[in-house]
């Protein structure tokens, strides 16, 4: 018996039985039938005693060894447990989707097999794939007979030996092959070639360049580039002195970018004391995590590169992980120029047979380096030296689905778990990390100048509530600019566009304006699935919802009151674009966001322009502040600084203030300074006053004093929990009663005061409507993780949630509560 995880959102294992002597390791793959369907799960232990009178048999084990290695497979336990998620779905979460796609499931007739004796469902079948003569897919054949589950009876013909069962197309997908010539005999004196290679001058060359070549040369590359025949080649491999081999060729898009040989840089002595504690940790057994806090533009790279460069030389491996791959392809490139074919980058643009490429380059130990987005925490490479964390305090490291990790607070258990060496990196770090560092709990590395003497750029606000009509600076808006660009950042980005230096413009928010508001009867056309109004595109003059991508054409009345009086609110990058380009008519201007970028390789395509200078004036959303090191961007203007400030989050400050240093950061980067201009109607909040004067420390003790009242982390551990159902009043009793269960379990836990576990709720969730289910929820917050975590399983293993189509998300360390 074995005790199987399914990708399922159940909270428990389940028990199969297994019809061979020897046990399978956990982490094999088996295809097990679940309720009328068939799964492949993963073998976690041999299966307990269970009650259960009719226990079901695997079907097929799939591997003759576990997927994946040992040590991450304890990863997605701590995960399961930690973030209460089911162990099939964190399983499914670190390994490449193709492992645990159920759908390349075929079944085929076996040549002469015994036909008689079969119940008539049985025959249906056999009449069916002898029609189809291939392997035929099982949910297919189910399709076509019309029958339901068809398992009962495939089990049964693979019991007699009527139909074989395999994985094909297979399992895993088709590995690419080339054909490869190599030598496999070596002719050490020239008497012998001459001797052998008497009447045959032509392999002789062949051979020869293949020595050159370093014993080895694709196939088709002797053939079409250097004229060798096939004879030539045949000739060769009847004297038993070369031989082709089929070999894997592993596709990486990443290949086609050029990476450029490394520019050789010495560490500063800033960079050399920082990369000196980092290497010293090499050695240790348990070495403490470290936070890099560094300045924009102070060479956090080149720290990173040096670490990875002495894990190596140690014969170590180590995972690199970006925000999102697709935005920092100069950062990518810099470990790829570095570290060469060492690196695979693992990113969301990869095809499912690409990223298991990558995945079998690491696993096999052909590659050490894994570079990528949050998902290459789990990048199965052995004897882990290193794991950076790059831009530590970025929200895309959390996943937004099940199970809800976040990649930073997992790269520290696994750096743990191995022994690694793991650093957070951030000019801007989350206010947890930052506190870890404070207290202990992590090593605070700083770099605080900029490399090679560069300063940080000047950053000047401009008051957007002084643009009252009649004042003189409202005149020189509405000449030039519409009131979007203000007359000092007209004129600032005038004075680059003569110097032929380059400008950054930010505005967070997408679209061409975020709501269309009627003027008679003040109605805001909403999405019909969300409680979110419909953002005006006006490239597809269309009204669309950014949460579930509602559409409609946009409105020529409005659909209350039918008046035609409609008014275009809340400023988007498409309209800041148009206004751009009609006030500087001869700039070169590309817009970055998620409109202009679903091509594969869309945002490469736009840095490229704007590292050649074929832009002048590069415009977009967050999309354009990470990262991007262009030494003649000299203006940064944030078009409008208070989008997202006052979302109802406790976060909202956070972000707004790392958003504007980060992309202040990128101003001044080379010889030539840099300045920023900051447009907002809030000059006075605080998280914009310290991003003006570059002052981490500031607002970092600001905004942990504000989180203490009411408490917030870092001084306290959350989970949100959230129900939602297509029916508002089912949800609203749900949330009530889930909270209801949880505070009588937290009354009779008696948990002492220090360990206090506040529930808070429950409430409508601020979006009260997403993808047409309504939503509550309700919140723990607690000092003490393992208390908070204990609740949370005592709710998910005792509280019943009501039948119906109620879903409840546990959302554990949650980036926003929205
Ligand atoms: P950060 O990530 O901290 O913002 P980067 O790593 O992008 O900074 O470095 C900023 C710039 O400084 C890059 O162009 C990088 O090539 C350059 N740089 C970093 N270290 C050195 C050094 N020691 N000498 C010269 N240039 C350096
Ligand atoms: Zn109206
Ligand atoms: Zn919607």
């Amino acid at each position: 018996m074995v005790d199987v995880a399914l990708p399922l959102p159940i909270h428990r294992t389940f028990t199969y039985r297994i019809n061979t002597e020897s046990q399978p390791q956990p982490g094999t793959r088996v295809l097990v039938p679940f309720r009328r369907q068939e799964h492949i799960g993963w073998v976690v232990g041999p299966g307990s005693k269970s009650k259960i009178k009719q226990i079901r048999p695997v079907i097929s084990i799939l591997d003759d060894s576990p997927q994946l290695p040992k040590e991450l497979f304890d990863l997605c336990r701590w995960i399961a447990e930690y973030y209460v998620a089911p162990l099939g779905i964190a399983l499914r979460a670190a390994l490449p989707a193709v492992l645990s796609d159920v759908s390349r499931n075929y079944v085929r007739l076996l040549a002469d097999a015994p036909l008689n004796k079969l119940r008539s469902r049985e025959q249906r079948v056999i009449a069916a794939l002898e029609n189809h003569r291939k392997p035929l897919r099982v949910s297919t054949l189910r399709r076509q007979l019309g029958m339901g589950s068809i398992w009962p009876e495939i089990r049964s013909l693979l019991a007699q030996g009527v139909v074989g069962h395999e994985m094909v197309p297979p399992a895993k997908p088709p590995v690419k092959t080339k054909k490869v010539l190599r030598l496999i005999d070596r002719l050490a004196t020239l008497q012998a070639r001459d001797e052998i290679f008497f009447r045959t001058p032509r392999q002789r060359e062949a051979y020869e360049l293949l020595e050159r070549l370093g014993g080895a040369s694709e196939l088709i590359y002797m053939i079409k580039e250097e004229g060798f025949s096939r004879g030539v080649i045949r000739g060769l491999e009847a004297k038993d002195l070369v031989g082709v081999f089929e070999e894997e060729q592993l596709r990486d898009p990443f290949a086609n970018i050029s990476a450029g040989k490394p520019p050789v840089l010495v560490p500063t002595k800033d960079q050399q004391k920082v990369i000196n504690a980092l290497i010293g940790a090499l050695d240790e057994d348990e070495p403490m995590p470290f936070l890099l806090q560094g300045i924009t533009g102070s060479g956090k790279t080149l720290v990173y590169i040096e670490l990875l460069r002495e894990a190596l030389i140690r014969g170590q491996s180590a995972i690199v992980l970006v925000p999102e791959i697709a935005l920092t392809p100069q950062t990518v490139s810099r470990f790829r120029a570095h570290f060469d074919d060492q690196v695979a980058v693992v990113h969301s643009g990869l095809s499912e047979g690409e990223r298991y490429d990558a995945w079998r380059s690491l696993i096999s130990g052909q590659r050490r380096i894994a570079v990528g987005a949050r998902s290459a925490l789990f990048a199965p490479l052995s004897n882990l030296g290193v794991i950076v964390v790059d831009e530590e305090h970025d929200g895309s490291y959390k996943q937004s689905e099940a199970p809800r990790y976040l990649a930073r607070d997992l790269a520290v258990v696994r750096a743990r778990q191995t022994g690694a060496v793991c650093v957070l990196g951030s000019a801007t770090p989350s206010l947890e990390s930052w506190t870890n560092a404070r207290t202990g709990k992590f090593h605070h590395l700083k770099l605080t100048k900029r490399v090679g003497g560069a300063r940080l750029p000047e950053v000047h606000v401009v008051d957007l509530r002084v643009k009252k009509r009649g004042s003189a600076d409202a005149a020189l808006i509405n000449d030039r600019g519409g009131g979007v660009l203000s007359s000092g950042l007209v004129s600032a980005i005038d004075t680059r566009l003569e110097r032929a230096e380059q400008v950054i413009l930010l505005l967070n928010r997408r679209g061409y304006s975020s709501f269309i508001q009627c003027r008679e009867c003040g109605d805001v056309e909403q999405c019909l699935n969300c409680s979110i109004s419909l953002t005006y595109h006006r490239a597809e003059r269309r009204i669309i919802c950014h949460h579930c991508r509602y559409d409609a054409p946009a409105p020529e009345r409005c659909p209350r009151c039918a008046s035609r009086d409609l008014s275009y609110r809340g400023l988007g990058t498409e309209q800041v674009e148009r206004i751009t380009v009609e006030t500087f008519p001869s700039a070169r201007i590309a817009r970055m966001d998620v409109d202009t970028t679903s091509g594969k390789w869309a945002h490469q395509r736009i840095l490229e322009r704007v590292g050649k200078r074929d832009i002048d004036i590069l415009l977009g959303t967050q999309m354009i502040a990470k990262g991007l090191d262009f030494p003649r961007v000299t203006l940064v203007g944030v078009v409008n600084a208070d989008v997202g400030i006052h979302l109802p989050d406790f976060r909202a400050s956070e972000r707004t203030f790392q958003l504007l240093s980060q992309v202040a950061g990128r101003a001044g980067r080379g010889k030539l300074g840099g300045e920023v201009l900051i447009q907002t109607s809030l000059p006075n909040h605080y998280a914009i006053q310290a991003a003006v004067s570059h002052d981490f420390e500031g607002f970092a003790k600001r905004e942990v004093a504000v989180r203490e009242n009411p408490r917030y982390p870092p001084y306290v551990r959350m989970v949100n929990i959230i129900l939602s159902s297509p029916d508002q009043r089912v949800t609203a009793k749900s949330a009530e009663a889930g909270a209801a269960w949880l505070r009588k379990w937290l009354r009779d836990q008696n948990i002492e005061e220090s360990r206090v576990v506040e529930l808070v709720g429950p409430a409508p969730a601020p979006i009260e409507r997403l993808h047409g289910r309504w939503r509550w929820h309700f919140f723990l917050r607690s000092p003490s993780p393992s208390t908070i975590g204990r609740a949370v399983r005592a709710l998910i293993d005792g509280f019943k949630v009501p039948g119906g189509d109620v879903r409840l998300v546990i959302d554990r360390d949650p980036i926003a509560l929205l």
